[in-house]
């Protein structure tokens, strides 16, 4: 069995967000878009066994959605466009919202994967 690398001083959390390797926050987490490397290439810790499921999906509808029903709420109460203004603003917030937050979302997830896989209580 190999040995497990040292923690770093970036925080899984931190290193989920921007894509990187939980266990040195150096490597890259994904080989695609959203496919999780099955190693990192700066540490070789094993990342093939992380979260691969859809969770990040349904906290961005969550949240995305409250962003863009509130904000259309808003707009229309104070300042009444015509339809045409929503159909305008809002399609392209919801695409490069979804778009944008889909890789932290998923980094995150399979950070705190590993972590609480690991039992790292520390950090
Ligand atoms: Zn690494």
């Amino acid at each position: 069995m190999r040995e497990a690398p040292r923690p770093s001083s970036v925080s899984p959390a931190l290193a989920g967000l921007l894509c990187r390797c939980p266990a040195c926050g150096k490597g890259r987490l994904f080989k695609g878009f959203l496919s999780i490397a099955p190693r990192c290439d700066a540490c070789g810790e094993d990342l093939s066994t992380l979260e691969q499921g859809d969770g990040p999906a349904v906290f961005i509808i969550l949240i995305l959605g409250f962003i863009v029903t509130a904000g259309a709420l808003i707009v229309e109460v104070k300042l009444a466009p015509p339809f045409w203004v929503h159909a305008v603003i809002w399609p392209p917030i919801i695409l490069g919202g979804s778009l944008g937050m889909l890789r932290p979302l998923k980094g995150l997830m399979a950070a705190m994967h590993y972590r609480h896989r690991r039992g790292h209580g520390e950090g």
